[in-house]
Formats: structure tokens, C-alpha cells, sequence
């Protein structure tokens, strides 16, 4: 595997890539990784892409610093992993490189109400940031697809739309989530939950099955919505939000039919980890 800090050398490498008529394939991330990471790499390379992953802890889509802070860091960890799952290139680069003091990096984007809902209102102005850093990585790797998880099913509708602002010719790729055995998505922040919470978080999932039976067996999106947020309460856990919504506007449903495509996504406080998570209810 190649491993770059400079953009200047990764850019030199990825252009005798393109020698090779080879698409590229990007996945960018922000370290401590694990499977879930790894199976966005795979994915890309089993069909057909040289894989550029990135490694960049972007300070712009944290609104807490606290939680920028605390988001774990395991750059030695993660390298060995990309190595051993065959990514070909590496990007891990310093906070200065992709913002560099000298120059204004700042694209603002009118996502309309898709960055206002479920977590762009408990997070705000953290989806301008996830556009803004998407945005710069783009221009520099310049890949052909994008690789992205379900898990943040919002951040794939925004990044949708970002691409269709930026006219861009790269085509976003949604993956599967990947879970523990349990059903808990896996995510960089798990290892942050105590061994209570890591016991009582698979509830999450739990509340998101029975929502898509419930949902399969005829009950309205309200009563999904009520017996679901007390499914997660009762576990020992503190739901955000709950919300049934159209895949691709985000915008609450009233009724299954009004839509084709339906998700429930959820964030949930167990003690200070936030969890999110998502399940297709209709369509996907
Ligand atoms: P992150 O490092 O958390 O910003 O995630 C980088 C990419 O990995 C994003 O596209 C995530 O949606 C994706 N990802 C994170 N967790 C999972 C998972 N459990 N399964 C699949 N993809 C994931």
C-alpha cells in the first residue's frame, strides 16, 4: 500500500494510476476503523477500482469540540488494517494540508431542509462540514466512485445532493452497514461505550427490526414512532430522535404509501456515546 501526507505526491501517484485506465475508488474516513471501513474498501476493490482510502479527522464537521476531542485516534491500527484488506493508497493528511491558512477553503451549499432534520438539528452546521471536507477530497483525488456506508444514511442524501450542485461526475456508491453479532452498528465510537452500555446498545437495533415488522404488519408511522422510542427508553437508553422519513427528501411520512422509499433513522445517547443507525422500511 502507498501511504501519502502530501497532496502534491498523492496527486503524482494517482495520475500514473490513471495511466493504467484504472477508475478510482475513494473512501474517505476518519480513522479507527473496522470492518464496516473495511468492507467499503473491498467493496470497491472487488469491482474493479484502485481504492484510495483517507484517514483526516476533520475539525469542521465536529459542532462539539468535546466530541473532536474524544473521537478515538488508532492511525498505527488502521494502517495495518487497510494493508491487510489490499487498499492501494493511503491518504492521511495533516489538518494544514486540506486547509491550508493561505487559502480560503469554503463552499457553502443550499441543502434546504436535508440539513436541518434528524441530525442536522442536534448537529448543527456539522453536514456544511461533512460537504465542505467531501468537497475538498474530491478535488483532490478526483476519483470515479465514492464509497460510502448506509449507517449514515443522511450524509449519503447530502453528499447526493452536493454532487448534483457541484455538477460532478463522480458516482456515490451507498454500502450495506455493517453490524456486530449482536446488531449493533459498528462505528469508531463503540469503543468509547462501558461495558453496561455496550450490553444495553444492541436495543437500537432491536427497536429499528421490530419498527420494519411493525411497519410490514400495517401499523401507522405514528404508532412505529411511540413504540419504538419506548422500546430504546426502556433498555436503559436516551433517544434523540426517531423518525420514519422519505429516502430521498428526509421529510417525516404520514402514511406508507404517500412515498416509495422509507428509512427509519434514529440517534440515541448511550451514557455519553451518541449511537445512530437506520433501517430500509420500504424500498432501499
Ligand atoms: P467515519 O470514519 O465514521 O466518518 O466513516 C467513514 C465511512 O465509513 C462513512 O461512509 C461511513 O458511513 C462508513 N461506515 C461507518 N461505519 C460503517 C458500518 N458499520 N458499515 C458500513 N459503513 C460504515
Amino acid at each position: 500500500m502507498f501511504s501519502f501526507e502530501i497532496i502534491k505526491q498523492l496527486q503524482t501517484h494517482i495520475t500514473s494510476l490513471r495511466h493504467q485506465r484504472t477508475t478510482i475508488g475513494f473512501i474517505p474516513t476518519m480513522g479507527a476503523l473496522h470492518a464496516g471501513h473495511a468492507a467499503l474498501v473491498q467493496q470497491a476493490a472487488h469491482e474493479g477500482n484502485q481504492t484510495v482510502c483517507s484517514i483526516f479527522v476533520n475539525p469542521t464537521q465536529f459542532n462539539d469540540p468535546r466530541d473532536l476531542e474524544k473521537y478515538p485516534r488508532t492511525p498505527h491500527k488502521d494502517i495495518a488494517l487497510l494493508a491487510k484488506v489490499g487498499c492501494d493508497v493511503l491518504f492521511i493528511p495533516p489538518v494544514a494540508e486540506v486547509y491550508p491558512e493561505n487559502e480560503v477553503i469554503n463552499r457553502a451549499f443550499d441543502f434546504g431542509h436535508l440539513d436541518t432534520v434528524m441530525e442536522g438539528a442536534f448537529r448543527p452546521g456539522h453536514f456544511q462540514g461533512v460537504a465542505q471536507v467531501v468537497s475538498r477530497l474530491l478535488d483532490i483525488v478526483q476519483p470515479d466512485i465514492l464509497y460510502m456506508g448506509q449507517k449514515d444514511y443522511q450524509q449519503t442524501v447530502i453528499v447526493k445532493s452536493m454532487l448534483q450542485q457541484l455538477d460532478s461526475p463522480v458516482r456515490l456508491v451507498r454500502c450495506p452497514t455493517l453490524r456486530e453479532a449482536d446488531g449493533l452498528a459498528m462505528s469508531s465510537r463503540n469503543v468509547r461505550l462501558t461495558p453496561d452500555f455496550r450490553q444495553k446498545a444492541p436495543a437500537v437495533y432491536q427497536a429499528l427490526l421490530q419498527a420494519k415488522t411493525l411497519a410490514d404488519n400495517g401499523h401507522s408511522p405514528s404508532e412505529i414512532q411511540q413504540i419504538a422510542l419506548e422500546k430504546i427508553t426502556n433498555a436503559g437508553l436516551k433517544p434523540e430522535y426517531f423518525d420514519l422519513v422519505d429516502g430521498e427528501t428526509l421529510l417525516p411520512i404520514a402514511r406508507f404509501n404517500d412515498s416509495k422509499n422509507i428509512v427509519a433513522c434514529t440517534a440515541v445517547w448511550a451514557g455519553d456515546v451518541r449511537l445512530i443507525d437506520n433501517i430500509f422500511l420500504k424500498g432501499g
